[in-house]
């Protein structure tokens, strides 16, 4: 049974580790009914039993590979004719290590499956969903990496940048319609991305490295302050807005009807 102080539902991709069983605990927390999604469902089941008992919410597990098309049309399929969810953590995700040169490119496809196109499918099902009922939250976990691309993996890096992207034009597009939109950018976050994609963390600085708890209530707490980006370990806000500031001031350069000058021999 719903509890009274139900917000309806939050499908959480990539519920049964890391960033994305904590979102599953704290929205539970909040109130909300989950829809839990990843391929172990051992794990899901067990998240959802000590979920339910916590906080007497309603909790169902989904079974998904999302690099598979079809798994990923079932889900969207869902998101679009079930009322019911009114929150969408886009969270699913993996990394990858070594030289793009060098690189396994099967493995590298089907992180692009995963880490962009089922994000953008979901996206995009969500935000029709949302629009139509004129209310609704879409997060995107995204990556500081998305930032400087330099120093980590090349695909991954883009991926993040794709989710990025992705966010800030979904955040245009959705205005006036009662959708929220968030892209939140984690730094080093202790979950088993690092081991799965088989990247040694053990020489990361460990004052660099944020638990994924403190690094979810950060993203809740952007979340609640309206947010589109949030960066949960960055001090400074204004240090993102100057950035932002930065590009918008190219804009009006950024096309014109002849090169620049020092171009033009
Ligand atoms: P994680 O502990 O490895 O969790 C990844 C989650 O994605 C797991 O629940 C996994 O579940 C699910 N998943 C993986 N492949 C899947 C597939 N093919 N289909 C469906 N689900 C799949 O890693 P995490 O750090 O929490 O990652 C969550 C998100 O945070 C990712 O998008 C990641 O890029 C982002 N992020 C992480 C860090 C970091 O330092 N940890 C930093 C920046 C951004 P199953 O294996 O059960 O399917």
């Amino acid at each position: 049974m719903n509890s009274a102080k139900s917000q309806g539902t939050a499908l959480v991709t990539g519920a049964s580790s890391g960033i994305g069983a904590i979102y599953a605990e704290r929205l539970a927390a909040r109130g909300f009914d989950l829809l839990l999604v990843a391929r172990d469902k051992d794990r899901l089941e067990s998240a959802a039993t000590r979920l339910r008992e916590a906080h007497g919410v309603q909790v169902e597990v989904l079974k998904a590979d999302l690099t598979q098309k079809d798994d990923v049309l079932k889900l969207e399929q869902r998101l679009r004719s079930d009322s019911s969810i009114s929150l969408l953590v886009n969270n699913a995700g993996v990394a990858a290590n070594g030289l793009l040169a060098n690189a396994d490119m099967e493995q590298l496809e089907q992180l692009i499956q995963l880490n962009i196109t089922a994000v953008t499918r979901l996206a995009s099902a969500a935000a029709a969903s949302f629009a139509k009922a004129g209310r609704g939250t879409i997060i995107n976990i995204a990556s500081v990496v998305a930032l400087f691309p330099e120093r980590f993996n090349a695909t991954y890096s883009a991926s993040k940048a794709y989710v990025l992207s992705l966010t800030q034009s979904l955040h245009t597009e959705l205005d006036g319609t009662g959708v929220q939109v968030q892209a939140v950018l984690p730094g080093v976050t202790r979950t088993e991305i690092w081991a799965r994609s088989g990247t040694d963390a053990s020489g990361i600085p460990a004052e660099m490295i944020m638990e994924a708890d403190e690094m979810v209530d950060a993203a809740l707490a952007g979340l609640d302050q309206g947010e589109l980006i949030t960066i949960p370990s960055l001090p400074e806000a204004g240090e993102w807005q100057a950035f932002v500031a930065a590009r918008h001031v190219m804009v009006p350069n950024l096309s014109r009807s002849s090169a620049a000058q020092r171009y033009k021999s």
